[in-house]
């Protein structure tokens, strides 16, 4: 569904990604893991056609992504939650929610989609009328998550949903991640919480200082003495 051939990415004489390739097949939750600065959310950004890369490309059923506009590439069906949650906070919790679908016309389908969120996020419903700046953190993600949904995704990005979470919202949020792709969506997730993110995932790779160092299956991942040293705390 997603393939990324030879990536590579500059911010001035900052080389970011380093011959990056990685696929996504239909139907699955990869995990892409790595400290800080490793180029994660730069990968995604790049996805997203908010960051053009210097060579390489990156194909979403086919057609290439690079050069195409960012709200084209949402259009198309990816989309993405970025890191520290962003929603508009001086806006209702249900507009934050109805901007996720902007780009929708069919107005039937978008109400569906809003109680289907509601459904999969109570808390949200309670608090639809609230500004989305008065939410808890946790609520904030939900809040991101349910946005990004709005736009029917087949592929959805998501940039360490679990960040600043307490323990059990960090579980909360991972069963909704199974949740999502169960019901359908591809998923592609980055994260710093390795543990968690190997066992949801189907595939994992590992990016260090702008290169894919190591990928497999996640499960093989997880046992590896090099992952579990560097990532997994011994
Ligand atoms: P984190 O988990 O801390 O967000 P990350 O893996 O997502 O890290 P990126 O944010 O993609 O990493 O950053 C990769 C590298 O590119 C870092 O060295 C960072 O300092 C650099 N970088 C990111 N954005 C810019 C920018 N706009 N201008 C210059 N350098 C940047």
């Amino acid at each position: 569904m997603l393939m990324i051939r030879d990536l590579n990415v500059y911010y001035g004489v900052i080389h970011a990604l380093k011959n990056v390739s990685l696929t996504v097949d239909q139907g699955d939750i990869v995990t892409l893991i790595g400290a800080n600065g490793a180029g994660k959310t730069t990968l995604l950004r790049t996805i997203s056609g908010l960051i053009t890369p210097r060579s390489g490309d990156v194909q979403f059923e086919g057609r290439s992504l690079v050069k195409t506009p960012a709200k084209e590439i949402v259009r198309m069906g990816v989309s993405q939650v970025p890191e520290g949650r962003r929603v508009f906070a001086t806006m209702t919790v249900e507009e934050n929610l109805e901007m996720g679908a902007y780009l929708r016309k069919d107005k039937d389908g978008v109400q569906k989609d809003l109680e289907m969120v509601y459904s999969r996020f109570p808390r949200l419903q309670e608090r639809r009328r609230q500004s989305a700046g008065t939410l808890s953190g946790g609520e904030q993600q939900m809040l991101a998550l349910g946005r990004a949904l709005m736009a029917r995704p087949r592929l959805l990005l998501l940039d360490e949903p679990s960040m600043g979470l307490a323990p059990i919202l960090v579980q909360e949020i991972f069963s909704i991640i199974r949740e999502i792709n169960q019901a359908g969506t591809t998923i592609l997730l980055v994260e710093q919480n390795a543990h968690m993110a190997l066992s949801i995932a189907n595939r994992a790779y590992v990016l260090e200082t702008g290169q894919i160092k190591h990928s497999g299956p996640a499960a093989e991942l997880a046992q590896s003495d090099e992952v579990k040293k560097a990532y997994l705390g011994g």
